[in-house]
């Protein structure tokens, strides 16, 4: 990827995209990245097919995907390797029977988020930081997500919605950074993210922005030229915390994506998940530290799964996973080493476990 193939440009009848939900009609152009949005695989057989599975992967797919359907972006199965059913990428988006599964203890809202919203969209536990709930859409759905049963709606998030928590965070001087997450709030096209940054660096409490997005990893192409000059023209560095669980999700074209977030001089953090059969062993959690500082990014956090309802399939022991952060502390340098935390409702900060 370059900088000058992600530019706006005029593309002809593209496919409309029910996950994106506000892309559409919005009378510009549509730019590379949501074209290739719209081109999405949801169709299992579609998946197993372009990816050469058997096609009873697709079957259980189907049964298994309940209200939360099958989403992957062509960038991320290119980043699959063909033929292999437990490629560690694949896992992350393809439905199994076992999400079916509903263990005591795994519940539709592990983190009481529910609970915490201060307004409309805007979930507020922490001192001094905000989170902003953008859009409910995401551009994959990883099956292993903590948000997936979260009903956006009703908690509205929407544009309506987001002018109330603007002015609930205007109104609490107490908060003095605001986090954009979702969903993914990159699903937002520029013109609405340009003007959304702009009302919140109006906030005179307000002196630092952290955008939570998985999109330069599973769609790179939407690090647009004019996203970069966006950041740019912060008052303040932005803070982009991506997200990527597995160093075979950072090919050269997420490493472009990463690069031109860089020359925006923001401040650049991973975060990932701890995944049963994705990244739980020692040589891919270090390969993803290395890859990741090859890269500029700093690996923040490492967070144990969240107990939502099906996915108790991912989880990792705590002894397990404490094991394999003590390991890396002894091959890597301190900062390559991510925090491993777990949330706990209630808790001040997220809870620290090694
Ligand atoms: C994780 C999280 C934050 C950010 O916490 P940091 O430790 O500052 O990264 C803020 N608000 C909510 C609700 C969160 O879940
Ligand atoms: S990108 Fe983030 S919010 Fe969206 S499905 Fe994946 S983990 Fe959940």
């Amino acid at each position: 990827m370059t900088l000058d193939s992600t530019q706006s440009e005029p593309v002809s009848a593209p496919a409309a995209n029910p996950a994106a939900e506000g892309l559409r009609d919005r009378g510009s152009p549509r730019e590379r990245w949501q074209v290739e949005l719209a081109a999405a695989i949801r169709d299992p057989d579609e998946l197993c097919r372009l990816l050469g599975l058997d096609a009873t992967f697709a079957a259980e797919a189907r049964r298994a995907a309940g209200g939360f359907p099958l989403l992957v972006p062509r960038p991320f199965l290119e980043r699959m390797t063909h033929g292999d059913p437990h490629d560690p990428l694949l896992r992350q988006v393809l439905p199994l029977e076992a999400e079916l599964a509903s263990p005591p203890g795994w519940v539709a809202d592990p983190l009481e988020e529910a609970a915490a919203l201060a307004a409309p969209g805007l979930v507020k536990k922490y001192e001094g930081r905000a989170l902003l709930l953008a859009t409910g859409a995401c551009a994959v759905h990883c099956r292993y997500c903590f948000r997936r049963e979260f009903p956006y709606a009703e908690h509205g998030v929407s544009s309506a919605g987001t002018a109330a928590a603007l002015r609930a965070i205007a109104a609490d001087p107490s908060i003095r950074e605001v986090i954009l997450s979702g969903g993914d709030p990159l699903l937002l096209d520029d013109d609405r993210l340009a003007e959304l940054l702009g009302r919140i660096v109006a906030i005179p409490a307000i002196s630092r922005v952290r955008i939570h997005t998985r999109l330069p990893i599973v769609l790179p192409s939407r690090v647009t030229r004019r996203l970069v000059e966006l950041l740019a023209g912060l008052p303040f560095p932005a803070v982009v915390v991506i997200h990527a669980n597995h160093p075979a999700e950072l090919g050269p074209e997420q490493a472009a994506a990463i690069r031109a977030l860089a020359g925006a001089r923001a401040i650049l953090l991973n975060q990932a998940v701890l995944l049963a059969g994705v990244n739980d062993t020692l040589p891919v959690l270090l390969g993803l530290s290395e890859r990741l500082l090859a890269i500029g990014v700093l690996p923040y956090y490492l967070h144990l799964p969240d107990r939502v309802v099906g996915t108790a399939h991912f989880d990792v022991p705590e002894a397990k996973a404490v094991e394999l952060v003590d390991a890396l502390r002894q091959k890597l340098s301190g900062y390559g080493v991510p925090r491993l935390v777990r949330e706990v409702p209630g808790e001040a900060s997220k809870v620290t476990i090694a």
